[in-house]
């Protein structure tokens, strides 16, 4: 079975639409088909400033809006990253492996050190950390969103490039990029990706969001001058992107939708999806709510997946420390 990695930082109370849709929706798809590891990444997280209380609680949420979402413990393996030592391990390693103008590249580390006072060492090396995320699992596929394909790209620049100096080690994985829904844009600005780190949440749509805060932030949704519903990204960033939502949350093909709201207005569509986006996540927030009760369990399901991801991470760290030469203790 072809295996799946993927993970979300623990960056924010809720995830927000673009997480859900982008990402969270594909995980849930393939804990069916493939073999799933899916994970909190924590230690991404303090590539830029966190509180220590509030990252705790936030891992902890982030998992349980995982479980919330309709992952299941019992199909996918769900731990948090900084419970794998290797990951670190094996990061210090691509590091070293990759040039500091490549890094310096990145298109990601370009926007958020523009965005931050004070730029990490983290926040540029961040590409080589999500490498070892995935190539210590032998991952073949990665579900993301578009914003992290330059990432991927490098990712496997990096396994290939290690294959062919210290020999056959890792697989080369391909990106899991859905076409229709890998960007989905902030309601406000609809020429920016929808982001945890957005200076305001008023064009964020979190998936806890209370139905009322939810509907609000739908019917405020910046569109354009004209009044036609059309799907045109390029002319009609606004409108199009409140249709990519509707057609996620609906399973109707973006034409299907277009034909659906022919000759209505903005206010039109932007109510319906308001109401489709209520009734869609209630069940989500409902059972992330009653999840977050008892984060006993949740740690103890998180320790379990733990003890799975371990023995794989475990096993590539020692091929990798004998194949770059560390003498064995
Ligand atoms: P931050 O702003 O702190 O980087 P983020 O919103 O980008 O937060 P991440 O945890 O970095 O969230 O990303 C988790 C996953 O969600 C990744 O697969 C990423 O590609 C995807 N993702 C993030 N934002 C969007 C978006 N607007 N549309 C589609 N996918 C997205
Ligand atoms: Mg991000």
């Amino acid at each position: 079975q072809s295996r799946s990695l993927s993970g979300i930082q623990a960056t924010s109370d809720s995830l927000h639409l673009g997480n859900y849709i982008g990402a969270l929706q594909q995980f849930v798809e393939q804990q069916d088909t493939h073999d799933a590891f899916f994970f909190i990444a924590n230690m991404h997280a303090i590539t830029v400033e966190q509180d220590p209380t509030e990252l705790r609680d936030r891992t902890l949420r982030t998992a349980a809006q995982f479980l919330g979402a309709g992952l299941d413990p019992e199909k996918s393996t769900i731990f948090v990253q900084s419970h794998i030592p290797a990951h670190a391990q094996l990061s210090w390693v691509l590091e070293c492996l990759t040039g500091l103008g490549e890094a310096q590249r990145m298109t990601q580390f370009k926007d958020k050190a523009g965005k931050n006072e004070h730029v990490s060492l983290g926040l540029l090396t961040y590409p080589a950390l999500m490498a070892a995320d995935i190539l210590l699992y032998q991952a073949d596929v990665v579900p993301v969103g578009e914003d992290q394909r330059q990432h991927l790209e490098l990712t496997r620049n990096l396994a290939e490039r290690f294959n062919h100096r210290y020999g056959q080690t890792f697989t080369v994985p391909e990106p899991g990029i859905l076409k229709e829904t890998a960007k989905i844009y902030d309601l406000q600005d609809p020429t920016a990706k929808m982001s945890k780190s957005a200076p305001s949440p008023a064009g964020r749509i979190d998936i806890l969001d209370e139905p009322k805060v939810l509907a609000k932030k739908f019917k405020s949704a910046v569109t354009d001058n004209d009044t036609v519903i059309a799907y045109d990204p390029e002319g009609k960033p606004g409108v199009s992107n409140l249709l990519t939502i509707y057609s996620a949350f609906s399973g109707t093909p973006i034409p299907g939708v277009v034909a659906e709201f022919d000759g209505k207005m903005y206010g039109h569509l932007k109510v319906a999806l308001a109401d489709l986006a209520v009734e869609s996540l209630r069940p989500v927030r409902e059972r992330t709510q009653e999840l977050l009760n008892d984060p006993a369990e949740l740690a103890r399901m998180l320790h379990i997946g733990a003890d799975k991801a371990a023995a794989i991470a475990e096993t590539t760290i020692r091929e990798v420390y004998e194949r770059v030469g560390f003498l064995s203790r």
